[in-house]
């Protein structure tokens, strides 16, 4: 097989051993002579499974007690709609914060529900974007929470500062930067993500969220769907319905691959390290651009342009035969972009920067 790396933004790359594994027990999982697909999810050793997975990202994301881990379905998404739903009455509203892509589609969701306060923290001087610290972002008096992405995954931009807000509910859609760095839980209120950027496959979405947000004593809209209710989910064990087993299951073998090597102090260095050497390639060369200030770019989505947009396709072709996979930027954007979440190993980045280098060479 000739080795590739796969930069796909999601439905991302996986890591080589937990596919291998994955393979190995796909049709006797546990010695049961079946796989995981096949077995009720409410038997002992699926029960076990789950029990495992949430013990194991516990300890992965040091979770306090008073934070409780649910699983559910329905990507993302589903939880731009959840979150107003289970966390707002009819007549109360939140702040939303805007930086990109995913930010502006929480936010047209929530209209649905509320009348949301937008912060709208990106500048551009000289060209160049940068987002306004948090402590001048203008909240509004009466939000009950505040939501935001602090990693856009098709911009590249992020927020790397933590949300320290004093008496806050802060909700933040990690989908795109769980687990690649170390974050102290005890700032958020809520944290989801869905899985198949850098848990595990698509189909399950986890939230980790403080357990007084879903505890019984405050009033619930009538409308909201028993499957998206989180004291429901959270009362049945996220069983309420059928979970996504499979995807369950390959999550949980991430977390122990994760685990064995080193947890997420150990991945954050390599991830620090990855996205370094590529901005660096981008900023020493006359012919790729990112116009993000360094602080506020990303770590797991380097989006890049060429001065020459002419040139794209051909790099994109050649990179591809160079076993360099899936670096087209979203459609909104355009130009490169590399997603180097933590399945992506340091070689296949200086692989990237080898091929980035020679390119320049030969076209510019
Ligand atoms: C991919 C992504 C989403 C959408 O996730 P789905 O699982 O497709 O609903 C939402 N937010 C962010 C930050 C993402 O990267």
């Amino acid at each position: 097989m000739k080795k590739i790396f796969n930069f796909s933004p999601g439905p991302a790359s996986l890591p080589y051993e937990v596919l291998k594994k994955a393979q190995n027990e796909l049709i006797n999982w546990n010695n049961l002579n079946v796989s995981v697909m096949e077995i009720s999810h409410r038997s002992k050793d699926f029960t076990n499974l789950v029990k495992n997975i949430k013990k194991d990202l516990r300890e992965l994301m040091n979770i306090p007690l008073q934070y409780e881990i649910l699983f559910c379905q329905g990507g993302a998404r589903t939880q731009f709609s959840a979150i107003p739903m289970n966390l707002l009455y009819y007549n109360e509203t939140a702040d939303y914060v805007n930086i990109g892509h995913w930010s502006n589609k929480a936010i047209e969701e929530s209209k649905k529900y509320c009348k949301p306060n937008i912060i709208n923290p990106v500048k551009k001087e000289n060209g160049i974007y940068y987002i306004k610290k948090m402590k001048y972002w203008n909240f509004g008096n009466n939000s009950k929470y505040i939501h935001y992405c602090p990693n856009e995954t098709i911009e590249g931009i992020a927020i790397n500062e933590e949300p320290k807000l004093k008496n806050k509910i802060i909700i933040a859609d990690l989908s795109s930067s769980i687990l690649a760095k170390e974050i102290n839980i005890k700032n958020y209120g809520m944290i989801y993500a869905s899985a198949q950027k850098n848990i595990g496959s698509a189909g399950l979405t986890i939230l980790i969220i403080r357990k007084d947000l879903i505890l019984n004593n405050y009033k619930k809209r009538k409308e909201l769907p028993s499957v998206l209710d989180y004291q429901i989910i959270s009362k049945h064990n996220s069983m309420f319905n059928t979970p996504p087993t499979f995807s369950l299951y390959l999550s949980g073998l991430v977390l122990k691959w994760l685990k064995k090597k080193g947890g997420i102090k150990y991945i954050s260095k390599i991830n620090k390290q990855k996205a370094e050497l590529l901005y660096s390639t981008i900023d020493k060369s006359e012919f790729y651009i990112n116009n993000i200030k360094y602080y506020n770019r990303s770590i797991t989505n380097i989006v890049f342009h060429l001065k020459n947009p002419e040139k794209e396709n051909l790099f994109l072709q050649k990179s591809r035969e160079n076993g360099l996979y899936y670096l087209k930027g979203h459609k909104i954007i355009g130009g490169i972009r590399a997603s180097i979440y933590n399945a992506m190993p340091l070689e296949g980045i200086k692989k990237l920067i080898n091929f980035m280098n020679d390119f320049e060479k030969i076209y510019s």
